[in-house]
Order: C-alpha cells, then structure tokens, then sequence
C-alpha cells in the first residue's frame, strides 16, 4: 500500500453536482482567491442579499439555466465556509477553471462575457490551441488541458442532470452529451497522467500554507483522483438505472471504461466501483438472516423481505452489468443463499413446505448462471421429495397422492374377537376401519367410486396392510354375522365340554353323546337342547 491516506476528501466531493455546488463557480472567486479577495466577496453578496439584487450576484453561475434555483443566504454562508476547510478548498480547486499566467488577468477564471451570457467559444479555442500544442505560446499547456478537462466535465454533468431534472427522452440526448463526455475523460486521463499538472496542485497546497495540510495530502489527492472520477459516473448509473433509464445507465459505464485506459484490469477496477451494490445487498440479505435464524417461524417472511429489499440491487445490477460480470453473479448467488437460509429455517419448524416451494420457485426467475440454476433446482427437488414424503402413498402403486390429485378413498372395515358378555346372550367386539387411497392412475380403468364396496375388489382385500389386520384376529366386515355369533357360543361350549382340547381340533360327536356330555356337565334341558342345535348347524355334532 502506498503513503497512508490522510484524507478521503475527494470522494466527499465527488458527485454529480459537483459543479453545481462548486464554492468557486457559485461565489464567483478564482481558485487563487486571496483571503482579503473572498472576505470582500462576501461582503459584496450580503450587501446584495440585503438589497435583494443577489440574483444579480449568481446569473455568471455556470453553466446557464433558466430555471436554475438560486442559492439561499444559508447556503451562500456554508459554502464560504468550505472555503474555509483547506482539503476541501484544494479539493474544489481541482474541479475549477486555473489562472493562465500568459493570459489577460482573470481570463482564465471566469468564461462568461459581461454580459453573463455563455460566451465562452473563444476562451475554449484559446485553450485547445494551447493544450494542442499549436500556439505560439510558450507557456506550459498543462493549464489549458486542466481547463479544458473542467469545462468539458461540467458541461457533460449539467447534461446529465438536466435530463434527470426535466426527465427528457434518453432518445432526445443531445449528441454533445457523449461529445462533452469523451473530452472530458481525454484531457482528464492526459493531464492526471503529468507531473507537472500535480506538481502545480502540490504548489497550490503549499500556496495555501495551511498548518492542516501536510505532504501527504497532494500525494493522496493523485492516488484517489481516477476513483473519486469514476464515483460520480458509478453515482449516475445507478440513478439512471433507478429510473429505468437503461441506456442512460449503459452509458455512464461506457464513460467509466474509457476514463479507465491505464488500468490492467479494467472490468474489475470497474467493478470495484461498483462493489457498493453487492455490499448493500449483502448487509440485507444478513440482517435478515440473522432474524430468521433467531425466529425460524419468521423464515418465511424474512425470505420475502430479501427478495423485496433487494430488487432494486438487483435491477440496477441487471441494467449495468452484463450477464456473466461477477458483480451481478456475487449479488445473485447472495440473494439465493439468503433466501434458501430463511426458507430452510422456516421449513424444518413448520413443516410447511410448500410455502417454501413457492417461494423456491420465485428464485428461477433470479438464477442465472449454471450453478445457480442447479442449486435452486436440487432445492426444489428436495422440498418436492419432503412433501411426498409426508403424503399418503397410492395403495395400488405406492406413488404419493398429490394434493391436488382427486383421490379415490376404499374403507375396509374390520371387527376384532368376538367375546360373550356376562349376560350370557349378548356379545361385544371391537371395530375399526382401514383407509386407503386410490391415485387416479390407478383408478383409471377401474372407475371406482369412493361409496364402492371394498368387497368388490378382492386386490384391496389382499392388500398386505389388510392381511396383517387379518393375521392378528381381525375379520373383514361392518356386521358380524348370525353364524359369527352363533361359532362363539359354540366354541365357549365346546371348551367346557372338551377341556385341554386344543380349540383348532375339530370333534366330529354323535348327538346322544354330546346330550350325555352336556348333562353331566349339570346343563339345563333346554340349555342342552340349544347347544345341539347350534352343534349340529356348525356340523360338530351328526
Ligand atoms: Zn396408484
């Protein structure tokens, strides 16, 4: 790193109204003014401000607009005081007209004719033949190169405000726009490049004999010149792109590229230019982050508090940048990763994913590169996969059945083991019903209805979810039967009948021997009588 930088006073003035708001240009003083020069000058102004001529005191401001607001007292009195800060002093003198020692005194301080009209045609020719080399002059041209770059830069900036201010058509730029612009970069570029155009800054520095300023300040005034340049340009496009003026925007870019023929690497001292954008996108996409980490339920909305609060970024990057430019790819790739976070957070606490597919699928229209196209693909790939897994599979196929999918619903109903109450005539079980879901794949040639019988469909009946209900004592069915009943009497009776006979062996009786059985088992007659009947109807007695 270079000498260590004392001031950043450059970049303080840098913007596009620096010459609007230029002390020299505004106060109409010579950037050599003398102490006593700008006391009496400002005497001169509040004389005015008291006569109420003052108008009078600004019409030379340049360049001329009609329509241009005149200063304020308040604002008169600050910029006298800038006058007073000796960095910014030196700093504005950069950006104002020299004194050319060979020319008539005062010549080369202000460009209006007396009669405060923009006569300035013969001063600029003056100059170019100057800084061109072809007078006759003696004189050193470094002056008139400065006073050209100035000229030109002011007027290409009063432009571009212009169009700002009155809104004009970008189809309507004057063609002396890019004109003023091009001269501007051209004695810029030629005149930063020469020493003795920053040995005569370092002079003035030394003219100012300021106690404030000390050796390294011209040193750091040459290093932040061609930045503190571009940041006015960098300030425009992204105004320009603000306002959707596209061309406009592309065009200060091009300024900057050609304001930069010196750099090895244009496109990314370009970009550094621009890295402002990409670190506001970054502080969003953070804080959010950080909210959503601490409240995950609030995920979902902090995703869209990223992708709101940094549209703009991302339109202002669009427009300047070219598909591929690092810049547009950083601010990109953050916006996705800051919204994938936040989802991710609000995902895993809610389980709602499909909020978050939707909001996945928003990021299709930001992705560009390959790479970011494939993280947001596996993304919703993943959420899509998490979503199915948590629906009800088809029983036929096994797919998962889609929301929006017009399942079909088969209920299988089941009762459990029947069992004799303690009336000794009544009986008890249990019941339940399976539900499965049908996709309409599935369902297609069969055409089922949801009211269908599970009965008809002897697959579903097969169902291994069925069947294990089955294994376990479970039987199909909504009603038990008479028989059903009539079985569980009877096996209550043969039990008593038949102790330590396992209940699976069947007993194939005589009628008179179960009729003996049953009565020394101390049964009623007609106890006796209805377990025959049951006995013989279940084909256990002949
Ligand atoms: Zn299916």
């Amino acid at each position: 790193m270079p000498t260590p930088v004392p001031s950043n006073v450059l970049f303080k003035i840098a913007h596009p109204d620096l010459y609007e708001r230029n002390p020299f240009n505004v106060l109409n003083l010579p950037v050599d003014a003398t102490a006593k020069d700008i006391r009496r000058r400002k005497e001169d102004i509040e004389a005015a401000f008291d006569a109420g001529t003052e108008a009078e005191e600004f019409r030379n401001m340049l360049p001329g607009d009609d329509d241009r607001k005149m200063p304020t007292r308040a604002e008169v009195e600050q910029l006298f005081s800038v006058l007073e800060d000796p960095e910014k002093r030196i700093a504005y003198s950069l950006f104002w007209f020299w004194p050319d020692s060979s020319e008539t005194p005062g010549g080369g301080r202000r460009l209006s004719n007396p009669n405060g009209e923009f006569g300035h045609s013969s001063v600029i020719a003056k100059w170019e033949e100057k800084a061109r080399g072809s007078s006759a002059a003696s004189s050193s041209p470094t002056v008139a190169k400065h006073n050209l770059a100035v000229f030109h830069h002011m007027m290409g900036l009063a432009y571009e405000l212009a169009l700002r201010k009155y809104n004009i058509k970008t189809a309507d730029t004057p063609a002396d726009v890019p004109q003023h612009w091009k001269a501007a970069i051209y004695w810029w570029n030629d005149v930063s490049e020469q020493a003795d155009f920053w040995h005569a800054v370092s002079e003035n520095v030394s003219a100012l004999d300021d106690p404030r300023l000390d050796y390294r300040f011209a040193r750091a005034l040459r290093d932040q010149f061609a930045f503190a340049f571009d940041q006015i340009n960098v300030e425009l496009a992204i105004d320009f792109a603000k306002r959707g003026r596209e061309a406009d925007a592309r065009r200060q870019v091009e300024y900057m590229k050609l304001s930069q023929p010196e750099s090895d690497d244009v496109e990314g001292t370009f970009d550094d230019a621009f890295a402002g954008l990409l670190r506001q996108t970054e502080a969003i996409v953070k804080t959010s982050g950080y909210e959503a980490d601490k409240m995950p339920r609030e995920g979902l909305k902090k995703a869209c508090e990223i992708l709101s609060r940094t549209e703009e970024s991302l339109r202002i990057a669009r427009t300047i940048f070219e598909k591929g430019n690092p810049i547009r790819n950083s601010i990109i790739t953050t916006i996705i990763a800051g919204v994938r976070s936040c989802l991710i957070s609000f995902g895993n606490i809610t389980n709602d994913w499909n909020a978050c597919l939707s909001k996945t699928e928003q990021l299709f229209d930001i992705a560009e590169t390959r790479e970011q196209i494939e993280i947001v693909t596996k993304d919703k790939k993943s959420i899509l996969s998490i979503i199915d897994s948590t629906r009800e599979p088809c029983v036929i196929c096994g797919k998962p059945i889609r929301e929006n999918e017009n399942a079909c619903r088969i209920n299988v109903p089941l009762y459990g083991k029947i069992a004799i109450n303690d009336d000794n005539k009544s009986v008890s079980y249990k019941s339940k019903t399976l539900s499965f879901a049908i996709c309409p794949q599935c369902n297609l040639f069969r055409r089922l209805k949801n009211e269908n019988s599970f009965l008809d469909y002897p697959d579903i009946v097969a169902h291994p979810l069925v069947q294990k209900e089955l294994n376990v004592g479970w039987n199909l069915g909504d009603k038990i039967s008479d028989n059903a009943v009539e079985s569980v009497f009877w096996e209550r009776e043969r039990a008593e009948a038949q102790p330590g006979i396992p209940h699976e062996t069947t007993l194939l009786y005589e009628e008179k021997d179960l009729r003996r059985i049953l009565k020394q088992m101390g049964r009623s007659d007609s106890d006796v009588e209805q377990a025959l009947v049951r006995a013989k109807k279940f084909g256990i007695c002949k």
